[in-house]
Protein backbone atom coordinates (compact mmCIF):
# COMPACT_ATOMS: atom_id res chain seq x y z
CA UNK A 1 0.00 0.00 0.00
CA UNK A 2 2.84 2.27 -1.35
CA UNK A 3 0.03 5.12 -2.45
CA UNK A 4 -2.91 7.04 -0.59
CA UNK A 5 -5.11 5.58 -3.87
CA UNK A 6 -5.00 1.69 -2.18
CA UNK A 7 -6.61 3.15 0.88
CA UNK A 8 -9.84 3.36 -0.34
CA UNK A 9 -10.58 6.24 1.38
CA UNK A 10 -13.83 9.07 1.33
CA UNK A 11 -13.35 11.78 -0.94
CA UNK A 12 -13.56 14.25 2.25
CA UNK A 13 -10.19 12.14 3.58
CA UNK A 14 -9.02 12.58 0.24
CA UNK A 15 -9.59 16.23 0.15
CA UNK A 16 -8.28 17.13 3.49
CA UNK A 17 -5.00 15.25 2.88
CA UNK A 18 -4.28 16.93 -0.42
CA UNK A 19 -4.54 20.10 1.43
CA UNK A 20 -2.38 18.88 4.08
CA UNK A 21 0.18 18.44 0.63
CA UNK A 22 1.08 14.89 1.60
CA UNK A 23 1.83 12.67 -1.83
CA UNK A 24 1.99 9.51 -0.27
CA UNK A 25 1.89 7.45 3.06
CA UNK A 26 4.92 7.32 5.60
CA UNK A 27 6.22 3.78 6.17
CA UNK A 28 4.22 3.42 9.41
CA UNK A 29 1.12 4.65 7.77
CA UNK A 30 1.45 2.21 4.71
CA UNK A 31 1.98 -0.69 7.26
CA UNK A 32 -1.16 -0.10 9.68
CA UNK A 33 -3.48 1.09 7.75
CA UNK A 34 -5.16 -2.32 6.40
CA UNK A 35 -4.35 -3.74 9.94
CA UNK A 36 -6.31 -1.23 12.06
CA UNK A 37 -9.16 -1.33 9.50
CA UNK A 38 -9.29 -5.04 9.89
CA UNK A 39 -10.27 -5.05 13.79
CA UNK A 40 -8.09 -6.67 15.46
CA UNK A 41 -5.77 -5.24 17.67
CA UNK A 42 -2.26 -3.89 16.89
CA UNK A 43 0.83 -2.96 18.41
CA UNK A 44 3.27 -0.29 16.42
CA UNK A 45 6.70 0.65 17.47
CA UNK A 46 7.29 4.06 16.30
CA UNK A 47 8.65 7.48 17.28
CA UNK A 48 7.57 11.05 16.92
CA UNK A 49 7.78 12.10 13.42
CA UNK A 50 7.10 8.97 11.62
CA UNK A 51 3.85 9.88 10.73
CA UNK A 52 2.26 7.71 13.84
CA UNK A 53 -0.93 10.12 14.51
CA UNK A 54 -2.27 10.01 11.00
CA UNK A 55 -1.08 5.56 11.16
CA UNK A 56 -4.25 5.22 13.32
CA UNK A 57 -6.65 8.28 12.65
CA UNK A 58 -6.77 7.49 9.16
CA UNK A 59 -7.77 3.94 9.55
CA UNK A 60 -10.44 5.03 12.49
CA UNK A 61 -11.69 7.92 10.41
CA UNK A 62 -12.27 6.18 7.14
CA UNK A 63 -14.30 3.48 9.37
CA UNK A 64 -15.98 5.99 11.49
CA UNK A 65 -19.51 5.41 10.96
CA UNK A 66 -21.32 8.64 10.46
CA UNK A 67 -21.39 11.46 13.32
CA UNK A 68 -23.60 11.46 15.84
CA UNK A 69 -21.72 13.74 18.45
CA UNK A 70 -23.36 11.91 21.06
CA UNK A 71 -21.36 8.93 22.82
CA UNK A 72 -18.07 8.91 22.04
CA UNK A 73 -17.04 5.79 20.33
CA UNK A 74 -13.05 6.61 19.88
CA UNK A 75 -10.66 7.01 22.81
CA UNK A 76 -7.34 8.35 22.33
CA UNK A 77 -4.42 8.17 25.61
CA UNK A 78 -1.59 10.05 25.37
CA UNK A 79 0.61 10.80 28.36
CA UNK A 80 0.98 14.91 28.05
CA UNK A 81 -1.45 17.85 27.50
CA UNK A 82 0.32 19.27 24.54
CA UNK A 83 0.00 15.84 22.73
CA UNK A 84 -3.92 15.92 23.92
CA UNK A 85 -3.53 19.09 21.79
CA UNK A 86 -1.55 18.25 18.95
CA UNK A 87 -3.64 14.72 18.53
CA UNK A 88 -7.10 17.11 18.36
CA UNK A 89 -5.30 19.41 15.98
CA UNK A 90 -3.80 16.42 13.58
CA UNK A 91 -7.61 14.88 14.01
CA UNK A 92 -9.21 18.08 12.85
CA UNK A 93 -7.11 18.91 9.78
CA UNK A 94 -8.24 15.78 8.72
CA UNK A 95 -11.80 16.21 9.63
CA UNK A 96 -12.28 19.97 7.66
CA UNK A 97 -15.67 18.46 5.75
CA UNK A 98 -16.33 15.96 8.02
CA UNK A 99 -18.43 16.66 11.21
CA UNK A 100 -17.42 14.48 13.75
CA UNK A 101 -16.62 16.41 17.30
CA UNK A 102 -13.27 15.86 18.61
CA UNK A 103 -12.91 17.08 22.41
CA UNK A 104 -9.14 17.18 24.28
CA UNK A 105 -9.12 16.80 27.85
CA UNK A 106 -6.52 16.91 30.09
CA UNK A 107 -5.48 17.91 33.79
CA UNK A 108 -4.22 21.08 35.60
CA UNK A 109 -7.41 22.85 33.85
CA UNK A 110 -10.77 23.36 35.15
CA UNK A 111 -12.71 19.88 35.20
CA UNK A 112 -15.86 21.79 35.50
CA UNK A 113 -16.05 23.82 32.18
CA UNK A 114 -14.54 19.94 30.81
CA UNK A 115 -17.52 18.43 32.56
CA UNK A 116 -19.83 20.98 30.53
CA UNK A 117 -18.11 20.02 27.21
CA UNK A 118 -17.84 16.36 27.21
CA UNK A 119 -21.42 16.15 28.62
CA UNK A 120 -22.88 17.60 25.39
CA UNK A 121 -21.39 14.49 23.72
CA UNK A 122 -18.08 13.80 20.99
CA UNK A 123 -17.56 11.41 18.57
CA UNK A 124 -13.75 11.28 19.69
CA UNK A 125 -12.21 12.12 23.08
CA UNK A 126 -7.99 12.33 23.14
CA UNK A 127 -7.28 12.75 26.82
CA UNK A 128 -4.79 12.23 29.30
CA UNK A 129 -5.26 9.17 31.80
CA UNK A 130 -5.89 10.98 35.12
CA UNK A 131 -8.58 13.63 33.64
CA UNK A 132 -10.10 10.72 31.58
CA UNK A 133 -10.61 8.76 34.42
CA UNK A 134 -11.44 12.03 36.85
CA UNK A 135 -14.69 12.51 34.15
CA UNK A 136 -15.34 8.84 34.21
CA UNK A 137 -16.15 8.85 37.89
CA UNK A 138 -18.00 11.69 38.09
CA UNK A 139 -20.25 10.40 34.83
CA UNK A 140 -19.80 13.33 32.90
CA UNK A 141 -18.21 11.22 30.16
CA UNK A 142 -19.70 8.20 29.43
CA UNK A 143 -17.15 5.42 28.08
CA UNK A 144 -19.77 2.68 27.63
CA UNK A 145 -19.70 3.55 23.78
CA UNK A 146 -16.01 3.01 23.36
CA UNK A 147 -15.58 0.63 20.49
CA UNK A 148 -11.73 2.00 19.49
CA UNK A 149 -9.19 2.83 22.28
CA UNK A 150 -5.68 4.26 21.04
CA UNK A 151 -2.88 4.54 23.86
CA UNK A 152 -0.41 6.35 22.06
CA UNK A 153 3.72 7.21 23.75
CA UNK A 154 2.36 4.16 25.78
CA UNK A 155 6.31 3.79 27.01
CA UNK A 156 6.14 7.57 28.19
CA UNK A 157 3.10 6.51 29.93
CA UNK A 158 4.64 3.94 31.80
CA UNK A 159 7.48 6.23 32.65
CA UNK A 160 5.17 8.22 34.53
CA UNK A 161 3.68 5.97 37.05
CA UNK A 162 0.36 6.24 34.58
CA UNK A 163 0.12 2.08 34.93
CA UNK A 164 -2.65 2.14 37.54
CA UNK A 165 -4.78 4.66 35.86
CA UNK A 166 -4.69 2.47 32.38
CA UNK A 167 -5.89 -0.64 34.26
CA UNK A 168 -8.61 1.18 35.93
CA UNK A 169 -9.92 2.89 32.48
CA UNK A 170 -9.10 -1.09 30.59
CA UNK A 171 -12.18 -1.28 33.60
CA UNK A 172 -14.40 1.16 32.71
CA UNK A 173 -14.74 0.32 29.22
CA UNK A 174 -16.33 -2.09 27.05
CA UNK A 175 -14.96 -5.42 26.65
CA UNK A 176 -15.75 -6.15 22.82
CA UNK A 177 -13.43 -3.12 21.41
CA UNK A 178 -10.52 -3.08 19.25
CA UNK A 179 -6.99 -2.24 21.09
CA UNK A 180 -4.51 0.02 19.16
CA UNK A 181 -0.80 0.99 21.17
CA UNK A 182 2.13 2.87 19.63
CA UNK A 183 5.30 3.25 21.32
CA UNK A 184 8.39 4.28 20.48
CA UNK A 185 10.42 1.69 22.67
CA UNK A 186 9.49 -1.74 23.28
CA UNK A 187 10.13 -2.26 27.40
CA UNK A 188 9.56 -4.43 29.07
CA UNK A 189 6.70 -2.88 31.01
CA UNK A 190 5.16 -2.36 27.66
CA UNK A 191 5.81 -5.76 26.89
CA UNK A 192 3.57 -7.22 30.22
CA UNK A 193 1.17 -4.24 29.47
CA UNK A 194 -0.04 -6.42 26.20
CA UNK A 195 0.34 -9.41 26.74
CA UNK A 196 -2.14 -8.55 30.02
CA UNK A 197 -4.43 -6.44 28.29
CA UNK A 198 -4.12 -7.33 24.17
CA UNK A 199 -5.76 -9.97 21.90
CA UNK A 200 -3.32 -11.48 19.91
CA UNK A 201 -2.18 -8.12 18.35
CA UNK A 202 -0.88 -7.45 14.94
CA UNK A 203 2.58 -5.73 15.18
CA UNK A 204 3.87 -3.19 12.94
CA UNK A 205 7.23 -1.43 13.21
CA UNK A 206 9.69 1.40 11.59
CA UNK A 207 13.25 1.37 11.89
CA UNK A 208 14.89 -0.74 15.09
CA UNK A 209 15.38 1.20 18.18
CA UNK A 210 18.55 2.16 18.18
CA UNK A 211 19.44 3.11 14.81
CA UNK A 212 20.95 6.40 14.62
CA UNK A 213 18.76 8.45 11.24
CA UNK A 214 21.43 8.70 8.27
CA UNK A 215 20.38 12.63 7.88
CA UNK A 216 21.33 13.22 11.67
CA UNK A 217 25.16 15.07 11.71
CA UNK A 218 26.32 14.10 15.39
CA UNK A 219 29.12 15.17 17.24
CA UNK A 220 30.47 15.87 20.86
CA UNK A 221 32.64 18.06 22.94
CA UNK A 222 34.49 16.76 26.11
CA UNK A 223 33.80 19.48 28.67
CA UNK A 224 35.34 20.32 32.10
CA UNK A 225 32.34 21.12 33.70
CA UNK A 226 28.86 23.17 34.56
CA UNK A 227 30.43 26.43 33.67
CA UNK A 228 32.18 25.30 30.58
CA UNK A 229 29.28 23.66 29.58
CA UNK A 230 27.63 27.03 29.60
CA UNK A 231 30.48 29.20 27.92
CA UNK A 232 30.46 26.36 25.06
CA UNK A 233 26.82 26.74 24.66
CA UNK A 234 27.01 30.66 24.53
CA UNK A 235 30.06 30.37 22.30
CA UNK A 236 27.67 28.05 19.49
CA UNK A 237 24.64 29.76 19.85
CA UNK A 238 25.65 33.46 18.88
CA UNK A 239 26.24 31.81 15.05
CA UNK A 240 22.88 32.57 14.64
CA UNK A 241 22.29 31.79 11.23
CA UNK A 242 23.47 28.35 11.63
CA UNK A 243 21.93 27.49 14.61
CA UNK A 244 18.81 28.72 13.79
CA UNK A 245 16.19 26.49 15.52
CA UNK A 246 17.93 24.60 18.49
CA UNK A 247 16.45 22.35 21.33
CA UNK A 248 18.79 22.16 24.19
CA UNK A 249 17.66 19.23 26.82
CA UNK A 250 19.28 18.90 30.25
CA UNK A 251 17.84 16.12 32.59
CA UNK A 252 16.31 18.08 35.40
CA UNK A 253 13.64 20.76 35.89
CA UNK A 254 15.65 22.92 37.95
CA UNK A 255 18.47 22.62 35.79
CA UNK A 256 16.93 23.67 32.71
CA UNK A 257 15.03 26.92 35.12
CA UNK A 258 19.22 28.08 36.16
CA UNK A 259 20.59 27.17 32.14
CA UNK A 260 17.40 29.31 31.08
CA UNK A 261 18.68 31.93 33.22
CA UNK A 262 21.99 31.83 32.70
CA UNK A 263 21.25 31.71 28.29
CA UNK A 264 19.22 34.61 28.26
CA UNK A 265 21.50 36.95 29.79
CA UNK A 266 23.05 36.62 26.04
CA UNK A 267 19.80 35.54 24.31
CA UNK A 268 17.05 37.22 26.13
CA UNK A 269 14.45 37.58 23.42
CA UNK A 270 15.10 34.72 21.75
CA UNK A 271 14.85 31.73 24.58
CA UNK A 272 12.61 29.69 25.83
CA UNK A 273 12.23 27.03 28.96
CA UNK A 274 9.74 23.70 28.91
CA UNK A 275 8.71 21.77 31.61
CA UNK A 276 6.00 19.92 33.34
CA UNK A 277 5.94 22.61 36.64
CA UNK A 278 5.48 25.44 33.62
CA UNK A 279 1.62 26.46 33.97
CA UNK A 280 -0.10 25.48 30.92
CA UNK A 281 -0.31 28.45 29.50
CA UNK A 282 3.18 29.21 29.78
CA UNK A 283 3.99 25.65 28.51
CA UNK A 284 1.51 26.37 25.16
CA UNK A 285 3.17 29.47 24.77
CA UNK A 286 6.74 28.31 24.68
CA UNK A 287 5.94 25.57 22.12
CA UNK A 288 3.86 28.13 19.85
CA UNK A 289 7.07 30.54 19.67
CA UNK A 290 9.52 27.72 19.30
CA UNK A 291 7.36 26.54 16.58
CA UNK A 292 6.54 29.53 15.17
CA UNK A 293 10.30 30.93 15.19
CA UNK A 294 9.63 33.69 17.52
CA UNK A 295 12.13 32.00 20.27
CA UNK A 296 15.08 30.25 18.77
CA UNK A 297 16.05 28.35 21.67
CA UNK A 298 14.20 25.59 23.56
CA UNK A 299 15.71 24.71 26.69
CA UNK A 300 13.73 21.49 27.98
CA UNK A 301 13.92 17.93 29.17
CA UNK A 302 13.58 14.69 28.24
CA UNK A 303 9.35 14.10 29.44
CA UNK A 304 8.53 16.88 28.27
CA UNK A 305 9.61 17.01 24.65
CA UNK A 306 8.37 13.92 23.75
CA UNK A 307 6.33 13.43 21.12
CA UNK A 308 5.86 17.29 20.28
CA UNK A 309 5.90 17.56 16.80
CA UNK A 310 8.14 20.70 16.07
CA UNK A 311 9.48 20.98 12.46
CA UNK A 312 13.19 22.33 10.95
CA UNK A 313 15.02 21.50 14.50
CA UNK A 314 18.91 22.62 12.73
CA UNK A 315 19.94 21.52 16.08
CA UNK A 316 19.48 19.44 19.44
CA UNK A 317 21.74 20.20 21.99
CA UNK A 318 22.26 17.70 24.86
CA UNK A 319 23.64 19.49 27.73
CA UNK A 320 24.16 16.61 29.90
CA UNK A 321 24.92 13.09 28.64
CA UNK A 322 21.69 10.62 29.18
CA UNK A 323 22.39 7.64 31.55
CA UNK A 324 19.80 5.71 29.05
CA UNK A 325 20.76 5.61 25.74
CA UNK A 326 16.65 5.43 24.57
CA UNK A 327 16.49 9.02 25.72
CA UNK A 328 19.29 9.83 23.41
CA UNK A 329 18.15 8.87 20.38
CA UNK A 330 14.59 10.54 21.44
CA UNK A 331 16.50 13.66 21.87
CA UNK A 332 18.37 13.52 18.34
CA UNK A 333 15.14 12.40 16.65
CA UNK A 334 14.08 16.11 17.28
CA UNK A 335 15.92 17.00 14.09
CA UNK A 336 16.38 15.76 10.42
CA UNK A 337 12.85 14.48 10.32
CA UNK A 338 11.04 14.73 7.35
CA UNK A 339 14.10 14.11 4.72
CA UNK A 340 15.78 17.54 6.40
CA UNK A 341 19.51 17.48 7.22
CA UNK A 342 19.58 18.11 11.28
CA UNK A 343 23.18 18.03 13.66
CA UNK A 344 23.13 16.34 17.38
CA UNK A 345 26.24 17.52 19.58
CA UNK A 346 26.40 16.09 22.95
CA UNK A 347 28.21 17.83 25.70
CA UNK A 348 29.81 14.83 28.09
CA UNK A 349 32.44 15.53 31.39
CA UNK A 350 34.64 13.28 32.55
CA UNK A 351 31.97 11.79 34.71
CA UNK A 352 29.65 11.16 32.04
CA UNK A 353 31.81 9.42 29.72
CA UNK A 354 30.64 5.76 30.19
CA UNK A 355 27.15 7.11 29.46
CA UNK A 356 28.65 8.41 26.41
CA UNK A 357 30.36 5.38 25.32
CA UNK A 358 27.21 3.11 26.27
CA UNK A 359 25.37 5.64 23.66
CA UNK A 360 27.79 4.58 21.07
CA UNK A 361 27.37 0.88 21.59
CA UNK A 362 23.61 1.00 21.83
CA UNK A 363 23.89 2.68 18.29
CA UNK A 364 26.69 1.19 17.20
CA UNK A 365 28.29 4.02 16.19
CA UNK A 366 30.97 6.01 17.09
CA UNK A 367 30.29 10.40 17.88
CA UNK A 368 33.28 12.58 16.36
CA UNK A 369 34.59 14.23 18.86
CA UNK A 370 35.21 17.93 18.35
CA UNK A 371 38.11 20.25 19.18
CA UNK A 372 37.54 23.01 22.23
CA UNK A 373 36.99 25.61 20.98
CA UNK A 374 40.02 28.25 21.62
CA UNK A 375 37.78 31.07 21.78
CA UNK A 376 35.75 29.11 24.88
CA UNK A 377 37.04 29.63 28.86
CA UNK A 378 37.26 26.84 30.43
CA UNK A 379 35.70 27.51 34.04
CA UNK A 380 37.25 26.56 37.20
CA UNK A 381 34.49 27.15 39.14
CA UNK A 382 32.12 24.41 40.29
CA UNK A 383 28.17 24.27 41.03
CA UNK A 384 26.92 22.77 44.13
CA UNK A 385 26.25 19.72 42.56
CA UNK A 386 29.45 19.12 41.18
CA UNK A 387 31.18 19.55 44.64
CA UNK A 388 29.00 16.97 46.53
CA UNK A 389 29.08 14.50 44.23
CA UNK A 390 29.08 11.35 45.92
CA UNK A 391 32.05 8.75 46.02
CA UNK A 392 31.29 5.14 47.29
CA UNK A 393 33.93 5.18 49.28
CA UNK A 394 35.52 8.44 50.76
CA UNK A 395 39.28 7.74 51.80
CA UNK A 396 39.21 11.51 53.46
CA UNK A 397 36.67 10.77 55.34
CA UNK A 398 37.53 10.98 59.53
CA UNK A 399 36.76 7.53 60.38
CA UNK A 400 36.68 8.45 64.73
CA UNK A 401 33.86 10.97 63.65
CA UNK A 402 31.16 8.00 62.61
CA UNK A 403 32.24 6.04 66.24
CA UNK A 404 28.93 7.14 68.21
CA UNK A 405 29.36 9.11 71.48
CA UNK A 406 28.87 8.11 75.13
CA UNK A 407 25.35 7.49 76.72
CA UNK A 408 23.89 11.01 78.59
CA UNK A 409 23.63 8.80 81.41
CA UNK A 410 24.71 5.18 82.86
CA UNK A 411 22.34 3.04 83.02
CA UNK A 412 20.86 1.25 86.16
CA UNK A 413 22.44 -2.13 87.30
CA UNK A 414 19.53 -4.36 86.48
CA UNK A 415 19.14 -2.31 83.04
CA UNK A 416 22.70 -3.64 82.23
CA UNK A 417 22.03 -6.29 80.33
CA UNK A 418 24.62 -8.36 79.00
CA UNK A 419 24.36 -10.61 75.68
CA UNK A 420 25.60 -13.77 76.38
CA UNK A 421 24.47 -15.58 73.36
CA UNK A 422 22.03 -18.17 72.85
CA UNK A 423 18.34 -17.67 72.18
CA UNK A 424 15.68 -16.13 74.15
CA UNK A 425 13.37 -18.89 73.60
CA UNK A 426 15.80 -21.26 74.99
CA UNK A 427 15.92 -19.86 78.12
CA UNK A 428 12.22 -18.82 78.52
CA UNK A 429 11.94 -22.70 77.66
CA UNK A 430 13.79 -23.49 80.59
CA UNK A 431 12.21 -21.50 82.93
CA UNK A 432 8.99 -22.40 82.59
CA UNK A 433 9.09 -26.04 81.17
CA UNK A 434 8.35 -27.18 77.92
CA UNK A 435 4.33 -28.58 77.54
CA UNK A 436 4.18 -32.17 77.74
CA UNK A 437 2.00 -32.02 74.82
CA UNK A 438 0.78 -29.57 72.27
CA UNK A 439 -2.12 -27.45 73.24
CA UNK A 440 -1.84 -28.52 76.93
CA UNK A 441 -2.07 -24.88 78.18
CA UNK A 442 -2.61 -25.12 81.73
CA UNK A 443 0.26 -27.67 81.89
CA UNK A 444 3.06 -25.25 83.88
CA UNK A 445 0.09 -23.63 86.01
CA UNK A 446 -0.90 -27.18 87.15
CA UNK A 447 2.72 -27.50 87.92
CA UNK A 448 3.47 -25.11 90.05
CA UNK A 449 0.67 -25.61 91.98
P1 LIG B 1 3.86 12.30 13.90
O1 LIG B 1 4.86 11.19 13.83
O2 LIG B 1 2.47 11.82 13.92
O3 LIG B 1 4.17 13.25 15.04
O4 LIG B 1 3.98 13.16 12.54
C1 LIG B 1 5.10 13.91 12.22
C2 LIG B 1 4.83 14.93 11.11
O5 LIG B 1 4.68 14.28 9.87
C3 LIG B 1 3.59 15.75 11.33
O6 LIG B 1 3.93 17.11 11.18
C4 LIG B 1 2.64 15.32 10.24
O7 LIG B 1 1.87 16.40 9.80
C5 LIG B 1 3.58 14.85 9.14
N1 LIG B 1 3.00 13.80 8.29
C6 LIG B 1 2.16 12.83 8.65
N2 LIG B 1 1.86 12.03 7.60
C7 LIG B 1 2.55 12.50 6.54
C8 LIG B 1 2.67 12.11 5.17
N3 LIG B 1 2.03 11.06 4.70
N4 LIG B 1 3.48 12.83 4.38
C9 LIG B 1 4.14 13.89 4.87
N5 LIG B 1 4.08 14.33 6.12
C10 LIG B 1 3.29 13.64 6.97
Amino acid sequence: MEHFSEFNLTPELYRAIEHLGYSKPTPIQQSSFSKICSGRDLVGIAQTGTGKTMAYTLPLLRNLSKPTQNSPRILILVPTRELVLQVVESINNLCTELSFKTIGVFGGTNINTQKREVEEGADIIVATPGRLYDLALTRALRLKGIQKLVIDEVDVMLDLGFRYQLINIFDVLPEQRQNIMFSATMTTDVDELITSFFKAPNKVSTAISGTPLKNIKQYRFDVANYNSKVNLLNFLLKEKEHYNKVLVFVDQKRIADRLFNQIALNFANECAVLHSNKSQNYRTNAIEEFKTGCSRILITTDIMARGIDINDISHVISFNTPAFPENYMHRIGRTGRAEKKGESILFSTKTEQDQRMGIETYMDFKIECLEWPDEVDVSNELMPEEKNSKEPYNPHKKRNDDVPGPAFHEKKEKNKKVNLGGSYRKTIAKKYKKPKTKGDKNFNRRKRK
